[in-house]
């Protein structure tokens, strides 16, 4: 007998738990499915992937009826989400018959407010659409004893707080509250006990992340190579194998898209400019595989749930530390294996110390992957990139072969000038060893100043100039 039959859960759930073929609840929901059957208010906190979704869910359908007024919401942070959740539960609902609607925007205002006056027992919602359809009357919360917040300290944080805080308060009956999210900082634990009573933390006790069995990789790469960096990631996919990459900004993410295609790899990309049928149309071709490459912003960075991604790509790296476990928790679901890329710039080195730090994890440098077997060319040439040697004055570093016996650093500066005819300014600082000299050169010129060098002998000798990597 499984756990999920000892709890004798309501008999169209459990059905659909069987027909799934779910054998035993996960850990978070071995914790917290008995309490919140009890009523209890619940923080929980598990790892990505690891099922908080029917954690919440389960409790949630089993305490509905079939009234056609609404009794729970749960609030998610994007739409694709509110639309996965709102699924997922249909599910596990098997034939118990309750209207669960997913109410986000994006989508006809006038189409929503139809849906929801036929009747609706479940909420799943994005917060400013929820409050658009109860401002205009075709939401009433009043009946609602169930609040729930996936992805809870996305949404307890600056941007979406005023918004909770306005739904919250039309839900005069709020009997329980469940909060759910792999990550949750300090300061939003200190907000959730301002919502909610006596609640039970069901969490990992040291509050540090754990992290789904995914392995980390970084590749040290200036900015103008990372595009080479993905088509080696690219051609080392595997044939079934799914690939989400991740970007700041929406503009990047359609620039990354397009110079992909350029390069006959085809990918697909979904930001919050695109128009939401687009955003779920893509996404719907890439969970069920016939798209291999989606490339996002961190919209898509929490809860999705594709079974077939095997590869995360940090394009670059995020400024917040949380992001960097959801983006990576995309894979390595359910236990599956996975591994996650950060394409790390100059200007991202900082980022990912804060966050190797941050969940005491470590991140390996490791070199760019060859390419595969049987494949001989590069599907992206690399650059050279001197902005990435580059300090924040435009200076490059290069070594020459030659000490301080053998010539001063103004004989040797000066000879630099005269050979490359270059004004002096472009030479910054000079400091040499017994073997070395070490030049500083701005990155306008240096290509060529190498080269200069390159080709001509010094006091008839050759002076080997070398990049400084900063
Ligand atoms: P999380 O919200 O923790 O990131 P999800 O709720 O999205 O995780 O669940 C991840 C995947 O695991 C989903 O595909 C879900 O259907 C599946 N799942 C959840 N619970 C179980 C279980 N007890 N047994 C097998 N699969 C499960
Ligand atoms: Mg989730």
């Amino acid at each position: 007998m499984s756990i999920f039959q000892k709890w004798e859960l309501e008999s169209d759930i459990l059905d659909a738990i069987i027909s799934r073929g779910w054998d035993e609840p996960t850990e978070i929901q071995l914790d917290s499915i008995p309490l919140a059957r009890k009523g209890r208010d619940i923080v929980g906190q598990a790892k990505t992937g690891s099922g908080k979704t029917a954690a919440f869910g389960i409790p949630i359908l089993e305490r509905c009826k079939s009234q056609g007024v609404p009794q729970s919401i749960i609030l998610c942070p994007t739409r694709e989400l509110a639309v996965q959740v709102s699924e997922e539960l249909e599910l596990l609902q098997g034939k118990k018959g309750l209207k669960i609607i997913s109410v986000y925007g994006g989508t006809d205002i006038e189409k929503q407010a139809k849906i929801l006056s036929a009747g609706c027992d479940i909420v799943v919602g994005t917060p400013g659409r929820v409050i658009d359809m109860t401002k205009k009357g075709h939401l009433d919360l009043e009946k609602i004893s169930i609040f729930c917040l996936d992805e809870a300290d996305r949404m307890l944080d600056m941007g979406f707080f005023p918004d909770i805080l306005w739904i919250i308060e039309k839900i005069p009956n709020r009997e329980q509250n469940l909060l759910f999210s792999a990550t949750f900082p300090d300061e939003v634990l200190n907000i959730t006990e301002e919502i909610m009573n006596d609640a039970a933390h069901v969490m990992s006790d040291d509050l540090e992340v754990d992290i789904p069995e995914i392995d980390l990789y970084a590749v040290r790469i200036g900015r103008a190579n990372k595009l080479w960096v993905l088509g080696r990631l690219i051609a080392n996919m595997s044939e079934n194998g799914q690939m989400l990459i991740f970007s700041n900004t929406k503009r990047m993410v359609d620039v990354i898209v397009e110079r992909l295609g350029k390069f006959q790899m085809k990918a697909v990309g979904i930001h919050g400019d695109m128009p939401q049928k687009k955003r779920e149309k893509l996404l719907s071709n890439f969970k069920s595989g016939n798209e291999k490459i989606l490339v996002a912003t961190d919209v898509a960075a929490r809860g999705l749930d594709v079974d077939g991604i095997t590869v995360v790509v940090n394009y670059d790296l995020p400024d917040d530390t949380e992001a960097f476990v959801h983006r990576i928790g995309r894979t390595g679901r359910m236990g599956r294996k996975g591994e996650a890329w950060s394409l790390v710039s100059k200007e991202d080195k900082g980022s990912l110390q804060k966050i190797g730090s941050t969940w005491g994890l470590e991140i390996p440098f490791v070199e760019t992957p060859e390419l595969p077997d049987g494949m001989d060319r590069d599907p992206v040439r690399k650059r050279d990139d001197w902005d990435e040697v580059a300090d924040s004055f435009g200076m490059v570093k290069i070594n020459l072969k030659i000490g301080l016996q053998d010539s001063t650093k103004r004989a040797l500066s000066d000879w630099i000038v005269s050979q490359a005819k270059i004004p002096e300014i472009i030479i910054g600082e000079i400091n040499q060893s017994d073997e070395n000299t070490e030049v500083e050169v701005h990155v306008a010129k240096v290509a060529y100043v190498i080269d200069v060098i390159k080709a001509r002998d010094y006091n008839g000798r050759k002076l080997k100039p070398e990049i400084i990597e900063i």
